[in-house]
């Protein structure tokens, strides 16, 4: 039997390793590589380029614009950041446009939160989206993940298991196989590194992780993409 694939649900740069699924992240207006049948995107307003309204209505019209290219599967990255972020008041109004795109789209909604996870849970609360939302780049206490888990949210980790005093090791630990997904997000490490280290912490074959996190994907790409991909 072959391998499942790894998934990569977040990264920058554009990776080509045969045996991974990408969904690299772009920005509105940015251009896409030719598709290879394992490249998708993200297309979404940054909070840390958050520039005056007019600005942002039209990067959020782009937003919308880059769904019409079959191989966008996710709106985002898109979020809150309290320490990087612009206007605070506009980043407000940016995300919950972005989560209403997803949401009468239908696509996931990754997201980035710095010091804004009340925030977010308070958009969550109010929209109460069917589509998933994925908070990226997770770093957050088992206590703050038990509260998340209990509302629904996934979460995706990347260079944070490699730092073994870190507070979300406990979180990872803790969290059941479906929850989670595994990223590269900036850093040029391969995610084959991140999902060995990954079993190792989860105390599973690597194989196991694959098939979980395989079937992350396709869950949560099936209700939205027949023919996508
Ligand atoms: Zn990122």
């Amino acid at each position: 039997m072959n391998s499942f694939p790894y998934i990569d649900i977040h990264t920058h740069p554009f990776h080509q390793e045969s045996d991974t699924i990408t969904v690299q992240n772009i920005f509105p207006g940015d251009g896409f590589a030719a598709f290879n049948g394992r490249n998708f995107y993200s297309v979404g307003l940054h909070p840390w380029h958050i520039g005056s309204k007019q600005e942002n209505n039209e990067a959020l019209q782009m937003v919308e614009e880059a769904l019409e290219f079959d191989h966008v599967i996710f709106v985002g990255e898109a979020g809150l950041d309290k320490i990087n972020g612009g206007d605070f008041i506009e980043q407000l109004r940016v995300f919950e446009a972005q989560a209403v795109i997803a949401e009468e789209y239908q696509y996931p909604l990754i997201i980035h939160c710095v010091k804004a996870i009340n925030e977010v849970v308070a958009l969550r609360n109010k929209m109460n989206p069917v589509m998933p939302w994925i908070l990226h780049g997770y770093s957050g206490s088992i206590e703050q993940t038990k509260q998340l888990v209990d509302k629904g949210f996934l979460f995706s980790f990347g260079k944070i298991l490699f730092r073994e005093n870190a507070k979300a090791i406990e979180s990872f630990k803790y969290l059941p196989l479906n929850k989670i997904f595994l990223e590269t997000d900036e850093v040029e490490l391969g995610v084959e590194s991140v999902y060995k280290q990954a079993a190792i912490l989860k105390d599973i074959p690597l194989e196991k992780l694959r098939e979980a996190v395989w079937n992350n994907f396709n869950q949560i790409e099936k209700s939205l993409m027949p023919g996508r991909m």
